[in-house]
């Protein structure tokens, strides 16, 4: 009864003669254990898409289902947006935000330790998260003394240590060669499959489009859903 389901969702900004219709009547499922693909021009709604899926940004109509909970029907079903966010989203961004001062484990390890994950606990996890990610050998370094591929791959790391029914990833692999950005789709596939995770992959990355079984394009805030081609990983 995991994944999430979104129904005839549309996003506008502003009002009158300025607004934008960013969003048109979307529909969009994503099965637990599944990974998809979304792709689209500069502007086509990919950013509003995964506002209005994290419920960073409140859509202007439509319907979201997260599990068995509908969250979202013409207005927030769920009080607690903050709650939903920490506990059942998992964020992973094009950026990193790493936080300067704690080092490589404590980074990945912290939302874990903010959800009240015992310490050492939550360091374990950490570890092994760093390590299925090829990063284990910077676990003790700060994010400043990481090379842009290697901070990427914490705040995958960080994204992941939660196990959240839900992870969306804002171009993950833009800044990953070819091995480790296939990598990266292969953790995520098995994170998916492992804890019934739904994962919703923004990418314009030619080097990882080819893996996706299933994804959606999106232009002028209207999506369309296409086969892929489902490439194995390794
Ligand atoms: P993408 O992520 O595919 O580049 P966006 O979701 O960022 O697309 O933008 C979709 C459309 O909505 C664009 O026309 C963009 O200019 C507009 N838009 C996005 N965010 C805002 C905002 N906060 N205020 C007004 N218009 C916005
Ligand atoms: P990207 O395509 O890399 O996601 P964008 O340029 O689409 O980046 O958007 C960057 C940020 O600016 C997003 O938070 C988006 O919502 C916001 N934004 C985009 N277009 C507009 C706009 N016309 N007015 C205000 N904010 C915008």
């Amino acid at each position: 009864a995991g994944g999430i389901r979104i129904k005839a969702l549309s996003k506008r900004y502003g009002q009158g003669e300025t607004a934008v219709q960013a969003l048109r009547q979307v529909d969009l499922q994503v099965a637990a254990g599944e990974v998809v693909g979304l792709i689209g021009p500069s502007g086509s709604g990919k950013s509003t898409l995964l506002k209005c899926l994290g419920a960073v940004i409140e859509p202007s109509s439509g319907r979201m289902v997260l599990g068995d909970d509908c969250i979202y029907d013409n207005g927030w079903r769920v009080r607690d947006l903050r709650a939903l966010r920490r506990d059942r989203i998992g964020f992973v961004f094009q950026a990193p935000y790493l936080i300067p001062f704690l080092d490589v484990c404590d980074n990945v390890a912290l939302p874990a330790m903010l959800a009240g994950t015992a310490n050492a606990v939550a360091r374990r996890r950490a570890g092994e998260l760093l390590e299925a990610l090829d990063v284990q050998h910077r676990a003790r370094a700060l994010p400043a003394q990481l090379s842009g591929g290697e901070q990427q791959r914490v705040a995958i790391a960080r994204g992941l240590i939660n196990q959240p029914p839900v992870i969306l990833a804002d171009e993950p692999t833009a800044p990953l060669d070819s091995e480790r950005a296939l990598a990266v789709i292969a953790i995520l596939n098995n994170m998916a499959q492992q804890f019934e995770t739904a994962v919703i992959v923004v990418t314009h990355d030619e080097k990882i489009i080819p893996t996706f079984r299933r994804l959606y394009q999106i232009r002028d805030g209207q999506t369309r859903e296409t086969a892929g081609e489902g490439r194995p990983l390794g």
